[in-house]
């Protein structure tokens, strides 16, 4: 692909349609669901304690885990499995057991939290680190959250379309994504950033991107990836509106590498597998630019060896 084609597919209406509900969800979703996710899960835990007293005792000596199950718990452990089951909404999907710490499961009620998320979260210590797909998979699994799961499933659905949507989705999409976001959102009618976070989500889908890209050196050493430059053509007549949007435009800007990256990940090494025709999009984006080829180097390759393997 040249420059040219190149610039072109990142200005692109489904390219900045994906960075718009990327943005929304990374950026905006994430820490009033963790503020959230964070009250909720402390007057649960402390209402498990108080329900009962064994779940006060220390743990004696933690539990092994063997193939995603705990094994050889401790009276203390084994109670708290019980009651962390017995609130879980679907006990047949696996529990990531392995992103607990059982032994602080009695005073850290975070380490609770993280049996109903999505593995790969044992170092995670705080509700604040956590990304907004695993706080929503906990709000969909534990029963202490009395949102309606069909809002959030729909939601969890349309995060993993824009995963595995190698970086475009199309205006169809973005609209349905917007109702589904809305609609969610609406189910915290009781929290104070409810109407916020509803108008900041509004304002970026409405926003009209326009992306430049900064050339270093010569223009035949390629585009910086680094350096592509986000401007805002136009917005909603607002007094207000103009330092938004350009603080908007400069949080797109942090973001854009970073989610890319982020997004080539979850698709190569995450829990799901990849199709062929998948790997051959992620492949041909990256390899459109020469910076991005050499930003994911290691990431074409283990496409390349996937690939290989697949012949
Ligand atoms: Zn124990």
């Amino acid at each position: 692909m040249a420059s040219g084609d190149f610039l072109a597919c990142m200005n692109s209406p489904e390219h900045k349609n994906w960075l718009k509900a990327v943005y929304c969800l990374r950026q905006i979703m994430r820490e009033p669901l963790a503020l959230y996710t964070n009250d909720q899960m402390k007057s649960f835990h402390r209402d498990l304690r108080q329900q009962n007293v064994f779940l006060q005792t220390a743990c004696n000596t933690p539990p092994r885990l063997r193939r995603d199950e705990l094994s050889q718990p401790c009276e203390s452990c084994s109670r708290w499995m019980d009651v962390i089951m017995q609130h879980h909404r679907q006990p047949t999907v696996t529990v990531n057991w392995d992103n607990c710490n059982p032994s602080h499961w009695r005073h850290d009620y975070w380490e609770v939290a993280k049996a109903y998320m999505p593995r790969g979260l044992k170092k995670v210590g705080r509700a604040h680190e956590c990304d907004t797909p695993a706080l929503l998979n906990l709000i969909n699994f534990c029963d202490h959250f009395k949102l309606d799961t069909t809002v959030v499933r729909q939601v969890i659905q349309y995060r993993n379309e824009l995963v595995h949507a190698i970086f475009k989705v199309n205006d169809e999409w973005l609209h349905g994504f917007r109702t589904s976001l809305s609609n969610l959102i609406r189910q915290f009618h009781s929290e104070p950033w409810m109407e916020k976070v509803q108008q900041q989500i509004q304002e970026t889908l409405a926003l009209d991107l326009s992306i430049s890209i900064v050339f270093q050196g010569h223009a035949a050493d390629g585009l910086v990836a680094d350096n592509m430059n986000y401007a805002i053509a136009q917005g909603p007549a607002r007094d207000d509106a103009d330092s938004r949007r350009s603080e908007l435009a400069f949080s797109i800007r942090q973001m854009q590498v970073q989610s890319l990256r982020e997004t080539v990940h979850e698709l190569l090494y995450g829990e799901d597998t990849q199709d062929s025709e998948e790997l051959a999009m992620l492949s041909s984006f990256l390899q459109a630019n020469r910076n991005l080829e050499q930003l994911f180097s290691a990431e074409l390759q283990t496409i390349r060896s996937l690939r290989e393997e697949r012949k």
